[in-house]
């Protein structure tokens, strides 16, 4: 294969979803332009990578990347160039360059908006150098099997709460997965009827002011309980005919409302409503009794370790370590130590490059634990995500609702890659309630 250079890097100050401020990068070599746009989170953790932001008040409120975007134009397009880089050899060592260039443990040198979006437009001309789609690149640098490749099942947050709403409701997410669908194009067409019986449910409740939406594209109704919420997520699975086509996954994101070491359900309402975290493990555990919960994203907050490793040692479900893990060697190894959790969730922006992501879902599954792709609160139209997680394999994905064209570009992109590998004739299996054991499927793990 003849060697690909970059030609040249760019990069501008771009809007994302919430209408804030965000790099775009793109790249250019002899195969054509190559974008990226960067997300940024709300729930953010204290683990994650920095994301440079200008703080000059006269401009979007102290929000503006102008100083990553001259990062990107000044410091490390010029210094890759000259480094001579050649695209068919892959992300890896383009990726390490940076690392080093910015000297720093968590980016805040040049900044992981700037590293991210030049790690992601490489990673999309390294695929074209080498002639294969991003998924089938994204495979390759996995170490994984490319023969066949395993779907994820989506996870459609319909029902926004915590940082990401207006309403009183401190849980920050109550996903639907079509677990019972036959493939990811039949699992989203489910998804958007009971997201549409949804809203038909909202309005005749609590009246068409209700179906507002939060960041994530669910709809932030006036309510409080989680266990409002799951009676209204059954409710619409019966009324739109998909009883027994879903399971439910839940991220209270409760770093968020973690204070004192305690956990505050009222901390958006006006009056607070305290619980230990024996009575947050209480909680969840009845409502895994009740509800056809799967999975559980953040329950405890990020240094709460001592909730974590009690609660997982009786867990019956999938428990994920979001702001816990932080996608994060570091942290990972320090989870599995404790036996703090059972799945790492996976966001690019939280550790900076791509090669560091696909790093640390290749450890988790090692550890024999699942992997969940996630997008940020605040996203663009870039549909990287889809391609990694067919990529990576993991059997799963969250990108909010069947709504926002930031949120719904993600799904389009997986029903694309799902015709192209059934029209190839390649492998294409949709995981369904066996989305945890996706990445260790033989057809993946080669
Ligand atoms: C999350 O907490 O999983 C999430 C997607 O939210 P944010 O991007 O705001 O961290
Ligand atoms: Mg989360």
């Amino acid at each position: 294969m003849p060697p690909v250079a970059i030609d040249s890097i760019r990069a501008a100050q771009r809007l994302d979803s919430r209408g804030k401020p965000t790099v775009q990068v793109e790249v250019t070599t002899s195969d054509g332009i190559f974008t990226a746009i960067v997300p940024s989170g709300a729930s953010k953790g204290d683990y994650e990578a920095i994301e440079l932001r200008d703080a000059d008040s006269e401009a979007f409120g102290g929000n503006g990347v102008l100083e990553a975007v001259q990062n990107v134009e000044e410091v490390i397009g010029p210094a890759l160039i000259s480094h001579r880089v050649d695209l068919t050899a892959g992300l890896k060592e383009i990726d390490d360059f940076m690392i080093q260039l910015d000297g720093t443990p968590d980016k805040s040198g040049l900044g992981a908006n700037a590293i991210l979006g030049v790690s992601m437009a490489c990673a999309r001309a390294c695929a074209a150098a080498r002639k294969v789609p991003l998924y089938e690149f994204i495979a390759r640098e996995m170490g994984s099997d490319t023969r066949g490749y395993t779907m994820p099942v989506p996870f459609f947050n319909v029902l926004n709460g915590g940082v990401h709403s207006g309403n009183a409701m401190s849980f920050q997410e109550f996903m639907i997965a079509p677990t019972g669908a036959k493939s990811v194009t039949q699992g989203i067409q489910y998804a958007a009827e009971v997201y549409q019986e949804l809203m038909s449910l909202l309005i005749e409740k609590f009246g068409k002011s209700s179906i507002g939406i939060g960041d994530e594209g669910g709809f932030a109704p006036p309510i409080s309980q989680p266990s409002e919420a799951l009676d209204l997520l059954m409710e619409a699975f019966q009324r739109s005919g998909h009883q027994g086509h879903f399971h439910i996954g839940i991220d209270p994101a409760s770093s968020e409302f973690f204070k004192d070491d305690a956990y505050d359900l009222g901390f958006k309402a006006s009056t607070s409503n305290v619980k230990t975290k024996g009575e947050m493990a209480d909680l969840y555990h009845e409502l895994i009794q009740r509800y056809p919960i799967a999975l559980l994203e953040d329950p405890f907050a990020q240094d709460d370790w001592d909730a974590w490793v009690a609660f997982n040692q009786t867990c019956q479900v999938e428990l994920v370590g979001d702001d816990l893990l932080a996608t994060n060697l570091v942290r990972i190894n320090k989870a599995n130590e404790k036996k703090a959790c059972n799945a790492l969730l996976l966001k690019i922006n939280q550790i900076g490059t791509v090669t560091e992501a696909l790093a640390a879902a290749n450890k988790a599954f090692e550890l024999g634990w699942s992997v969940f792709v996630s997008h940020r609160s605040g996203e663009s139209t870039d549909p990287f995500i889809a391609d990694l997680a067919v990529g990576v394999g993991c059997g799963h994905l969250k990108s909010g609702a069947p709504c926002r064209g930031e949120r719904v570009v993600k799904y389009n992109r997986l029903m694309d890659i799902e015709d192209s590998l059934i029209a190839q004739g390649q492998q294409c299996r949709y995981p369904g309630e066996h989305f945890r054991a996706a990445a260790m499927a033989p057809v993946h793990r080669g």
